[in-house]
């Protein structure tokens, strides 16, 4: 026999024998496999849901929401409900929506604070080490987001687009989930492209965001009790990238009878129409840019520049001019105009993107970086992109420093992120990026004061370091490491 429990969100079943609570259904979420997922994750469901643990007894494992008591014995119980935790959103570098205009959108850019709460530490040449330490989740190449999904509390995602697979951290049981599709065929796999996702901006329970999917846009849900997930297809199509948002127009490239395509959607995927791009190439297109009012999408062949309620325009690159686009992406002049770096066979030089007659500003060597945070091999470059580096210490001429996340402040007269450091590299920063092992390499924050967080011994591949914040820490993820490595960010707000 079973007493059901109705509470204002779910509905449960109390066994009369064991006196356990079984969750049968719960607003917004689909089916509940309550005995094969909910079992070791009591204390995970019953946040998310705000349901109520037992403090001081062991009669069930779990009580609904609301619940005060423990009906068997009376004991007060742990209420979760009305609990609202409040973090800040993290969408993926690239996918920060609270950037102001003037900053490029779709770049390592954060919009959160983080020098005001790493600079604590002592500063440079003091070695610091990371503080916390998670798991790398078991498909290890993949992006992170961070969000509460309609609940109250802000949950970790870990999404592998090369094989499809959708990872789930429990913070309370310290596990990654692989989560499973809820109908056959709900495939996550992406490859068309650089990776970028439009968030759910007020998003209803399980609402994750628009996703890119090899065969179309989908909006992507979660189950985080059943660890399941379900796709709603909002536009079926051979994707050539991931989408960008401009002033509420998705913009996304796809491909249809051999031919690349720009859809043009309202964010409500209500109306569309699309636009036919017959010269541009039809695969191997960057994540977008958004820049005064036009989304920008970088191709090793050219660039195709879009101002939405406009016909998009695809412009080859000058001829012999090749972009470097492994160095970090565009950025900015003193007057606003965009650039990116690349190298016409004789040396490096700066384009101007989206004119007509681009300006080109010829340079002596690599800058690695993006949006104004930019490095000359170990000195950073202010003023205008192709100004000459500003030496503090001579002596990091012979390190090679590679940007992997600006943090935006109004406030600062320079701009401040998270680098990597690559030392006693005099190496070309193309061998840097691609095969090459770097025997020392430090994790550093430049800003107001700069920090060494971590050291790497033989670091490869570094442009697959991942930076995410999450639950008030920053985080680096690489594919080769067994851990990612954290550190707090007090009070982050
Ligand atoms: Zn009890």
């Amino acid at each position: 026999m079973a007493t059901r429990w109705d509470t204002p969100t779910s509905t449960w079943l109390e066994d009369e024998t064991s006196g356990q609570f079984a969750l049968q259904a719960t607003t917004g979420l689909g089916p509940i496999d309550w005995q094969a997922h909910a079992r070791g994750r009591l204390p995970d469901v019953a946040h998310l849901l705000g349901a109520s643990l037992p403090a001081s007894c062991a009669h069930a494992g779990i009580y609904p929401e609301g619940f005060s008591f423990c009906p068997t014995c009376g004991a007060p119980l742990e209420r979760l409900d009305g609990q609202v935790q409040h973090q800040p959103d993290w969408w993926g570098a690239a996918s920060d929506q609270a950037l102001p205009r003037h900053v490029p959108h779709g770049l390592p850019v954060t919009s959160l604070a983080l020098g005001d709460r790493l600079e604590g530490r002592p500063a440079a040449p003091a070695v610091n080490r990371a503080e916390l330490a998670m798991p790398a989740p078991p498909n290890a190449h993949c992006v992170f987001i961070a969000g509460t999904y309609g609940f109250p509390e802000q949950r970790l995602l870990a999404l592998a687009p090369a094989r499809g697979v959708l990872q789930y951290w429990d913070p309370l049981a310290q596990l990654w989930h692989v989560m499973g599709a809820e109908e056959a065929g709900a495939e996550l796999r992406f490859n068309a492209g650089g990776y970028g996702w439009l968030p759910a901006l007020n998003p209803a329970r399980g609402e994750v965001g628009i996703v890119p999917l090899d065969t179309g846009l989908s909006r992507l849900w979660i189950n985080p009790v059943n660890e399941s997930y379900r796709l709603e297809l909002l536009f079926a199509g051979r994707l050539a990238s991931s989408p960008g948002v401009m002033r509420r127009q998705v913009g996304c490239l796809y491909v249809e009878d051999g031919v690349l395509n720009l859809l043009d959607a309202q964010l409500d995927f209500v109306n569309g129409t699309t636009w036919e791009c017959p010269d541009a190439p039809t695969s191997g297109w960057m994540r977008p840019i958004g820049y005064d009012n036009r989304l920008f999408w970088l191709h090793p062949q050219g660039q195709l520049v879009w101002r939405p309620g406009e016909e998009p325009r695809w412009t080859p690159w000058p001829r012999g001019w090749t972009p470097k686009l492994d160095f970090g992406g565009p950025t900015q002049s003193r007057d606003g105009r965009l650039w990116h770096i690349g190298h016409d066979g004789q040396a490096y030089s700066f384009l101007e993107l989206g004119a007509d007659n681009p300006q080109v500003e010829p340079i002596d060597g690599a800058r690695l970086g993006f949006a104004n945070f930019l490095f000359r091999r170990g000195h950073p470059v202010l003023d205008q992109p192709w100004s000459a580096e500003h030496i503090e210490d001579a002596a990091q001429d012979d390190s090679l420093v590679l940007p992997l996340l600006r943090s935006f402040n109004n406030n600062r007269s320079q701009p401040s992120g998270l680098v990597l450091r690559f030392h006693a590299y005099t190496g070309r920063a193309e061998e840097a990026l691609a095969g090459r092992t770097i025997a020392r390499t430090t994790i550093e924050w430049i800003g107001k004061r700069n920090l060494i967080l971590d050291e790497v011994a033989r670091l490869a591949r570094p442009l697959d370091c991942v930076p995410f914040v999450y639950a008030g820490a920053l985080w680096l993820h690489h594919p080769d490491w067994n851990t990612v490595r954290g550190w707090r960010l007090e009070a982050l707000t």
